[in-house]
């Protein structure tokens, strides 16, 4: 008889289902034996890196028999300045998902819950659920986060409050009068973590800063990342901004080096690089008109998005298959299921010819 090691297991970790991320792109060549796959299934930026970056990840390539700054002075000395902060107000994260396992880890547990919006990034319910404590799940609005309703179902009990803005896989944002109210409401024992993964592609004139509201919510933590528009998916570097005093905390259990030296050097090339940001956010556009334009043409409703990517509905409600008949033509999106968005798929904002394809392959397949 072998040892029954799930019994054994953190209750939380009993309940888990891992992350499914996007189907890489090696994975359907040996699947399938395709030869042009077109990847719009994670969110990642289509520019490739930046030049820069590259450079900067060669430069210290021959320092990789050290342990990187567990510390990262430099780069939170060129993220505070970006940002008009004290270093004492970053915690580093290997990936922004990292610093959401962070304050889970810190503020939850058994007996207590955290509140979070139906349809939203699914890391959320993963980190609560691996602390063994309470995911309380507000009904979306409109796809969107209902903040009003997510304010009132705090409870004593609540440690955490996680809001995406803009939200994925909706795309759907918040603006800055409604997350006041949402901040004026909710009592100071309540972390809420506002996630800004996409914060750099968002013009909207009422999109709030988050970083900007720290100074008069001492419970707020502000997430942002490398990943999207800065397009260092690959290398796992995200941060969070909050009160000198909540980065202690999140310091104290933050593994000793989660972020590598490559990481931390490509960060700091990446913030040097303003023409890729700029770059990005304009092909981003552009793309986002692309995809709305074609989905138009092919009847099909989607969700307005200001992120880097794009939720539309499959007539007939069949996503599932679409998705597979997409892999077939080549082209990965994301079905969203686990999102409870069972007859939507994500596609991610490509360059233009990788739209095309995309617009092309699904004309096809329906
Ligand atoms: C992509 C994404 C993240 C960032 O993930 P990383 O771990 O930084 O790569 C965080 N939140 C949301 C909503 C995202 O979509």
């Amino acid at each position: 008889m072998s040892c029954d090691f799930l019994a054994l297991a953190n209750a939380g970790v009993q309940g888990l289902s891992p992350y499914q991320g996007g189907k890489p792109i090696e994975e359907l060549q040996r699947e399938l034996g395709l030869s042009h796959i077109v990847k719009l299934a994670s969110n990642e930026n289509p520019l490739g890196p930046s030049a820069a970056v590259l450079e900067a990840i060669n430069s210290h390539s021959s320092d990789i028999h050290r342990y990187p700054d567990g510390n990262a002075f430099s780069l939170k000395q060129a993220l505070s300045s970006l940002l008009t902060i004290e270093s004492a107000q970053l915690t580093l994260g290997n990936g922004s998902n990292d610093v959401l396992d962070l304050v889970a880890q810190v503020f939850l547990g058994q007996g207590s819950s955290a509140v979070i919006s139906e349809h939203s990034f699914v890391v959320y319910s993963l980190a609560i659920q691996a602390a063994n404590a309470e995911a309380i799940v507000v009904p979306a609005s409109n796809w969107g986060h209902d903040l009003e309703a997510m304010a009132a179902s705090v409870r004593d009990d609540t440690r955490v409050m996680f809001i995406a803005n803009p939200n994925n896989p909706t795309g759907t944002w918040v603006d800055e009068a409604a997350l006041r109210k949402l901040l004026d409401k909710v009592p100071e024992h309540v972390v809420v973590v506002l996630d800004e993964a996409y914060f750099e592609y968002v013009d909207e004139s009422e999109y709030p800063d988050g970083i900007s509201l720290l100074s008069q919510y001492p419970n707020l933590i502000v997430t942002r990342t490398f990943s999207k528009a800065y397009g260092l998916a690959g290398l796992r570097v995200g941060y969070s901004v909050s009160s000198p005093e909540l980065a202690d905390l999140l310091n104290r259990v933050r593994g000793p080096f989660n972020v590598n030296s490559l990481a931390l050097a490509a960060a700091e090339a990446a913030i040097a690089d303003s023409d890729y940001l700029l770059q990005a956010k304009a092909v981003n556009k552009a793309g986002l008109s692309q995809l709305e334009a074609g989905l138009d043409k092919l009847g099909l409703s989607y969700i307005p998005s200001v992120g880097n990517f794009l939720t539309f509905e499959v007539a007939g409600g069949d996503a599932t298959a679409c998705y597979e008949k997409l892999l077939h033509q080549g082209v990965i999106v994301r079905p969203i299921g686990v999102y409870g968005m069972p007859d939507h798929l994500r596609v991610s904002v490509g360059l233009e010819e990788e739209n095309d394809f995309f617009l092309a392959a699904l004309s096809k397949v329906l």
